[in-house]
């Protein structure tokens, strides 16, 4: 999207580069992707790009734009599984990437990020609990 004086081109904006690429992360490392794009696979394949875009970025706040200072997603939120949940994939991501923002603000993001990646990897977990299992699993090794 070009840039105008509203608006700044979203292609320069890191938050959603971060968060576009990982998408292609995800697929690539899913051998099945994370199908369907709807309730938690799609809330996994949109949290996924969250979270590593706020890592990357330090910030939990997705996409505050130079002229709108609000995130649009913010990974440190207080919405709870299942009351806060919605089955579309953007909305209902939050629940997913604050439990990792939490856990990355408890043992850092180095070791957060390699067993989120590596629980993707190896577990290939289809929901939030086998994500959460995986995540345990490896944490014991
Ligand atoms: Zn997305």
């Amino acid at each position: 999207m070009a840039a105008n004086e509203k608006c700044e081109s979203t292609a320069l904006i890191s938050d959603i580069v971060y968060h576009e690429y990982t998408h292609g992360v995800v697929c690539h490392v899913y051998e099945w992707m994370l199908k369907p794009y709807w309730e938690e696979t799609g809330s996994m394949n949109e949290g996924l790009a969250d979270y590593f875009a706020a890592t990357m970025n330090d910030d939990s706040c997705i996409d505050d734009f130079k002229y709108d200072s609000d995130c649009l997603r913010d990974l440190k939120n207080n919405l709870k599984y299942p009351e806060d949940y919605s089955p579309e994939p953007h909305a209902g991501s939050g629940v997913f990437s604050a439990s990792l923002w939490d856990i990355r603000e408890a043992i850092g993001k180095e070791v957060t990020d390699m067993l989120v990646i590596t629980a993707m990897k190896e577990f290939q977990p289809q929901t939030f609990s086998e994500f959460v299992t995986a995540l345990v699993t490896l944490d014991q090794k």
